[in-house]
């Protein structure tokens, strides 16, 4: 057992629902991004299952990942989206998104931005700062039209996260104070072009307790009184995204206790309910397999190179993430063990996978770092010009090239040389 739902050894082969990453690796190459289907439509079906009970939507955090076979599946199970860019607003318009489910965060919304959001009719933008209300209330103003807003709001919760993923203390840069959101509610009614349906927060990402998004929720819920007391009318209640995995031993929340919580924390009102999960729909429906390349061997360490390196899969580099590093094929007893630090080609030391990772490996073999769904590919950058990897999506025995991987003519065709 691999531990991860839609991911199982078979006679001793890694298989991703019925197919093995042997026959991915000789099909598509590696380093490749391997999706499974199923797990994608399990997580999003427990969501919408834990919901029965409560009018809401769910937005899926396009960042995650954002390839546009992965949200067209989304789109067929019923999902809107969370965005944060003209982009992301594209690639869902591209994969048969329907505007009405979209919402638009982030704290740097431009005026073109703004405008394409406009023209599509979102169903709101969450703003971050008076100072974007009134650009918002200029363009859409220019355009005759009335922009639906939900003002984001940091609750000031501490998320018990990473520091780099953790944003609803109020030393981050998201949202408005709580104490502020009457005052701009207030002021934005002489906003002719503004609308306010809704409030929303997000306090962090991969949050493994219930206790600050029960606080988050309670804070909210109190805001939304005071608000209301004021004759302000609001259709939806925003709670934004955060739960974790376990990418080893974490024990998170299950989807169905973390909708119970926020459903419970919110029952005394009767607005629709958004969330806007990312991670914990698609960080565990992935791997990123890869090739042994070389194994080194020093007085202080074991080194396996492979053929992934950060550019790949930043987590590593940018967080001391860790991620689950399982042998493609298991049992190879005839090799001796060693504590492995599994590297990139990339020159940096920063470009590790994993480090001090049990294996007996030879030349060649595969790698699943498993759990790399979310912010893997969607991270992934041209660093050493290292094309970015084909993605994969298995359902049952069949296997679906979802991107092509990138040629070194495609890295620099929007480059020119000076005369
Ligand atoms: C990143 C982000 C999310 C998704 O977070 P996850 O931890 O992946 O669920 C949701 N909402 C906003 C505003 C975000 O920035």
């Amino acid at each position: 057992m691999s531990g991860f739902p839609g991911f199982d050894y078979r006679n001793n082969a890694l298989h991703v629902e019925s197919v093995s990453l042997t026959q991915i690796a000789e099909e598509f190459g590696t380093p490749c991004y391997v999706y499974s289907r199923a797990a994608l439509t399990s997580a999003y079906q427990e969501f919408e299952d834990a919901f029965a009970q409560r009018e809401h939507l769910i937005c899926y955090a396009v960042k995650a990942n954002s390839n546009i076979a992965i949200l067209n599946l989304l789109v067929r199970l019923g999902s809107g989206f969370d965005i944060v860019s003209g982009g992301e607003l594209q690639r869902v318009i591209k994969a048969g998104g329907d505007p009405q489910k979209t919402v638009f965060s982030g704290v740097g919304k431009n005026a073109d931005e703004m405008r394409m959001a406009l023209a599509a009719n979102i169903l709101c933008f969450n703003v971050e700062s008076l100072a974007e209300l009134l650009l918002l209330n200029q363009i859409a103003g220019d355009m005759n039209k009335i922009a639906p807003v939900s003002l984001r709001v940091n609750p000031d919760v501490d998320a018990k996260t990473h520091p780099y993923i953790s944003t609803g203390l109020k030393e981050n840069k998201f949202g408005v104070p709580v104490e502020e959101a009457e005052r701009i509610y207030q002021t934005a009614q002489q906003f002719p072009h503004i609308r306010f349906t809704g409030l929303d927060c997000h306090i962090g990402s991969q949050l493994t307790e219930l206790g600050p998004f029960k606080q988050a929720s309670e804070k909210m819920i109190n805001l939304l009184a005071q608000l209301q007391s004021q004759g302000l009318k609001i259709e939806h209640l925003d709670l934004g995204g955060g739960l974790g995995i376990r990418y080893t031993d974490e024990t998170p929340p299950s989807i169905k206790d973390y909708v119970a919580t926020l459903c419970a924390s919110t029952s005394q009102v009767t607005q629709r309910i958004l969330i806007e999960p990312g991670r914990a729909m698609i960080g565990n429906a992935g791997l990123l397999l890869t090739r042994t390349e070389y194994l080194k061997h020093t007085p202080d360490r074991n080194f396996a190179v492979v053929d992934a390196a950060m550019n790949d899969l930043l987590r590593p580099a940018l967080y001391g993430a860790y991620h689950d590093i399982l042998p493609a094929k298991k049992n190879n007893t005839a090799l001796q063990t060693h504590d492995y630090q599994i590297v990139g080609p990339i020159c940096e030391t920063g470009d590790f996978l994993g480090h001090d990772r049990k294996l007996n490996l030879t030349h060649g073999d595969l790698l699943a770092v498993m759990s790399a769904g979310a912010y893997g590919m969607s991270m992934a950058s041209n660093y050493n010009t290292r094309s970015r990897p084909a993605e994969v999506l298995v359902d049952g025995d069949t296997v679906y090239l979802i991107r092509q991987r990138e040629t070194i003519e495609q890295l620099f065709a929007t480059e020119t040389i000076v005369p």
